[in-house]
């Protein structure tokens, strides 16, 4: 495959999310002590701090809302400037709202979507062993 966009390093605090993404399943850092969700994943808990942190699968069906979004016009990384115009949108998940996750709606004209718009996951691969999140329209 011949990418040419940044592929996303994996950390210590990432890992379970890419490697779920490379599965093309969502998996979402969890707070034990405070039961909020916390994305992007990292070190500890934003909410409260602590650093008892589990995941949760949400597999392959994952369905949000497009909360907000942006059209961009110009390639702001190297690799994009053959898939512009680009709508970068902030989803809300459907089975946890307070999980927002950036990402790239696909397969729809960009003045077509609109805030409050149904959205379905999908991972589009970016190596043989990396893939990453996105939308469609649902
Ligand atoms: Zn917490």
């Amino acid at each position: 495959m011949d990418n040419q966009k940044p592929i996303p390093l994996k950390n210590q605090d990432n890992q379970p999310y890419w490697d779920g993404a490379d599965r093309h399943e969502l998996i979402i850092q969890k707070c034990e002590s405070c039961q909020n969700y916390s994305h992007p994943p990292g070190p500890a808990c934003a909410k409260c701090g602590s650093t008892e942190l589990s995941w949760e699968n949400f597999g392959g069906d994952v369905k949000g809302t497009v909360y907000s979004y942006v059209i961009s016009y110009r390639p702001f990384l190297p690799g994009f400037q053959d898939s512009l115009p680009l709508v970068i949108a902030i989803v809300e998940l459907e089975k946890a709202p307070a999980v927002k996750i950036i990402g790239n709606v696909l397969e729809c004209n960009p003045e077509d979507v609109r805030i409050g718009m149904s959205v379905s996951m999908t991972w589009r691969d970016i190596t043989n062993e990396r893939a990453l999140p996105q939308w469609i329209p649902a």
